[in-house]
Parts: C-alpha cells; sequence; structure tokens
C-alpha cells in the first residue's frame, strides 16, 4: 500500500473529536466514513459538521463547496472492511479501545490497513499490545476544534516503523496540518505542559482563592491566554481533562493528583460545553 492510495479515511466515534476530525478530511477531499455505536450521536455529528461548514464558509475561513458530502455515515463497523486508514476517536478508556482494536483486527483479517489513534493521554504501547500489526499503528493527536487548530502531534510507538510514519507525514501535508513528531510520553507534548495547567486553576476553584471568572480573567488578561483554563476545561470536556489527569498521576505520581472539583463536576455530569454545563452554564 502507498500513500497515495489513501483517499478514504475510517473515523470511528463521532463525538466532538470524530465530527471535527472527519470536517478536516472531508475539506481536504478525503471521502470519509464516520462510524460511532450511537446512532443519535452520529446523526447529530452529520449536522453539526454541516452547519459548521456553512458558518465556516460564510466566515470565508474555507471555499464555498458541499464539503460535508464527502462524509458518509455507517451503522456498522463491518463496513469499514476495505478501508486502509482508520481514526480511532471513542472515549478514553483504554478497555474501550483495546477491545475496539481486537474487534477491528479479526474483521479486518490479512488486509492491511492503517490505524491511528487520537488518544489525549494513552501510552501508545499500552494500545498496540494487542494488535496483529503494532508496526502500522500510531498516535495522531488533533487539537480541539481540529477543523481550526493547524497543530497535530505524530506520536511513535515503539513499534511503528518508518513507512507509517511517512505515510502519516504525508497525510498531515495534504490535510494543510503543521505536524510535530514526539515519542510515546503521558500527554505527550501539549496535554503534558496544558492539562496539569488546566488542574493547577482548579486547585484554586478547590481553595477558594478566587471566582471562576478572576481565575480566567488572570490568565487572560496576565499571560495573554485565549481563553481561560476553566473555561477551556469546559470546551475539552471535563470528562477528558479528568482521565489524562487520573493517567499522569497513575504513571507519574502525586504531583498531577486531580483536583477535588474536576472530580465531582465529572460525578454530577458537568462535562462543560458538550453537557452544557461545566465551570460555566451553555445555552
Ligand atoms: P466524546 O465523548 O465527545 O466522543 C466519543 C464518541 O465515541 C461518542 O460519540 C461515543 O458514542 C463513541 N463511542 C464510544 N465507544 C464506541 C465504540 N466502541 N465504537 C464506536 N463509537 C464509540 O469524546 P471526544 O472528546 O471526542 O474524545 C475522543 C478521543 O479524542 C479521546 O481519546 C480523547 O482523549 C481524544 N481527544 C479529545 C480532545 C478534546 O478536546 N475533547 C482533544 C484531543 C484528543
Amino acid at each position: 500500500m502507498t500513500e497515495t492510495m489513501i483517499d478514504t479515511v475510517g473515523i470511528i466515534g463521532s463525538g466532538q473529536m470524530g465530527q471535527g476530525i472527519a470536517q478536516v478530511f472531508a475539506i481536504n477531499g478525503f471521502s470519509v466514513l464516520l462510524y460511532d455505536k450511537n446512532r443519535e450521536t452520529l446523526q447529530k455529528a452529520k449536522e453539526n459538521i454541516k452547519q459548521d461548514c456553512d458558518r465556516l464558509i460564510k466566515k470565508e475561513l474555507i471555499q464555498n463547496s458541499p464539503y460535508h458530502l464527502n462524509v458518509h455515515l455507517i451503522n456498522d463497523l463491518k463496513d469499514l472492511y476495505s478501508c486502509p486508514f482508520i481514526i480511532e476517536a471513542i472515549p478514553e478508556d483504554i478497555d474501550a479501545k483495546l477491545s475496539m482494536y481486537k474487534d477491528l483486527d479479526v474483521l479486518k483479517g490479512d488486509t492491511p490497513y492503517y490505524l491511528c489513534t487520537n488518544t489525549s493521554s494513552i501510552p501508545l504501547s499500552t494500545l498496540n499490545a494487542v494488535l496483529k500489526h503494532p508496526e502500522r499503528f500510531m498516535g495522531m493527536h488533533f487539537m480541539n476544534p481540529p477543523v481550526l487548530m493547524p497543530l497535530i502531534e505524530l506520536v511513535l510507538s515503539d513499534k511503528t516503523d518508518k513507512k507509517t510514519l511517512s505515510l502519516l507525514c504525508e497525510l498531515a501535508k495534504t490535510i494543510k496540518k503543521e505536524a510535530v513528531i514526539c515519542k510515546d510520553t503521558p500527554g505527550f507534548l501539549v496535554n503534558r505542559v496544558l492539562i496539569p495547567m488546566i488542574n493547577e486553576a482548579c486547585l484554586l476553584v478547590d481553595d477558594d482563592i478566587a471566582s471562576l471568572e478572576d481565575i480566567d480573567k488572570s490568565l487572560k488578561l496576565g499571560a495573554h491566554f485565549p481563553m481561560g483554563p476553566l473555561t477551556l476545561a469546559d470546551f475539552i470536556g471535563l470528562d477528558t481533562v479528568l482521565s489524562i489527569m487520573k493517567i499522569f498521576h497513575k504513571e507519574m505520581g502525586d504531583k498531577y493528583l486531580p483536583a477535588t472539583c474536576l472530580i465531582e463536576h465529572v460525578e454530577k455530569g458537568f462535562l462543560g460545553k458538550k453537557s452544557k454545563r461545566g465551570f460555566f452554564v451553555y445555552s
């Protein structure tokens, strides 16, 4: 299989990131097969992608073309049988991802395919352990929202081969993203710095040091952040932030203990913008 043959991308998980990644590939002319085990989420994803494409066309950020038509919803994992390149964007849950990879390997049999994960924090050496061809697996970590953020982190596992890395570098160029390459380490580059910083802001909330608004305002006006750390946490999803902190804690010790307010918000179902309530309320 050569790089130039990849014109179809399968995406598993049509949540926040899956739909954004689908949009990026669709805008750049790929045919996208989008799968989610939740049919309602899948339908909603297609509507969101169309609405977002319309919004970007209006703002003249992308050309006026019906890109959303490149996105095809699939209701069965089996429809990915002949898809040569798959990106997994299901929740940050090790067992769920491992089980998905086993299903994919069974489905694919001897048909070669490349698999990338959008995981933010799970060690790739844990995920590749169940794969028949770990050399064709690596991390392709998009930032949120994928369509607007120029960076992707390409993460090498201990077994990724050069051909896979070269394919991913080529694809990154085709979808007009700036790639950085890093080794398999908790949080990679961006989240290793970003998520503990968000957790630190949450610790200020735990200790009732200042109002939520003032914590955000201080970083915006005092450090030129485009949005405050608590708002950013709401946009990422508090469940995702918590999962990443838990992995950092497990891998790197007590310095990375998640803040209490983060745990409590997630327990209450206040997951951020996606559930219309996190640290702040969204309409
Ligand atoms: P999300 O909860 O918004 O979406 C996950 C989707 O996967 C849901 O629609 C769910 O129905 C679906 N799903 C769950 N199990 C499935 C299965 N077995 N088969 C098919 N679909 C399944 O999560 P998200 O925020 O899009 O995060 C997805 C991944 O991307 C995670 O690994 C996360 O760490 C990573 N990530 C998130 C962000 C962010 O800002 N949210 C940024 C970069 C990377």
